[in-house]
């Protein structure tokens, strides 16, 4: 979480809404991939933290489109969107820091990636370094 911390700081300084992630190998602590808020940066309204580094890992395993043993950490609730692209990833773990109670859809507003209707759900820890994840957030939006 602390790197999926520093990769938001990134994405504030680009002007971008202060949200990273990081993604581990099945082994629990090789990074494979990160990533933070690029929307403003690329202009590319999919670019999310998750989504971008979802690709990545991918990306660096080579072969397989399958992250099946994989973590993401993120500093914010994924949303809808990254919600539905970690079911379709299939990684096993879904770590988060602040819950976002507006467009939360691991377990906020919604529950997607724990949604018993689809055939994978990864498992979910949230509140990690919950604190910290949400005063970056606040920060950011109160210096707007
Ligand atoms: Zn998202």
């Amino acid at each position: 979480m602390r790197l999926a911390l520093a990769e938001a700081t990134h994405a504030a300084r680009g002007g971008d809404v202060p949200v990273g992630a990081v993604v581990l190998a099945p082994d629990g602590s090789t990074v494979l991939a990160a990533g933070h808020n690029e929307r403003e940066a690329t202009g590319d309204p999919t670019a999310h933290a998750e989504v971008l580094a979802i690709r990545r890992a991918a990306a660096r395993l080579g072969d397989r489109w399958r992250l099946t043993g994989c973590t993401l950490v993120v500093t914010l609730e994924p949303c809808t969107m990254c919600a539905g692209a970690l079911v379709q990833s299939r990684v096993d773990r879904v770590v988060y820091g602040a819950r976002d109670d507006k467009a939360g859809a691991a377990g906020s507003l919604w529950d997607v990636v724990r949604d018993r209707r689809l055939n994978h759900r990864p498992e979910v820890i949230e509140g990690v370094l919950a604190e910290e994840c949400a005063l970056l957030l606040t920060d950011f939006f109160r210096d707007r």
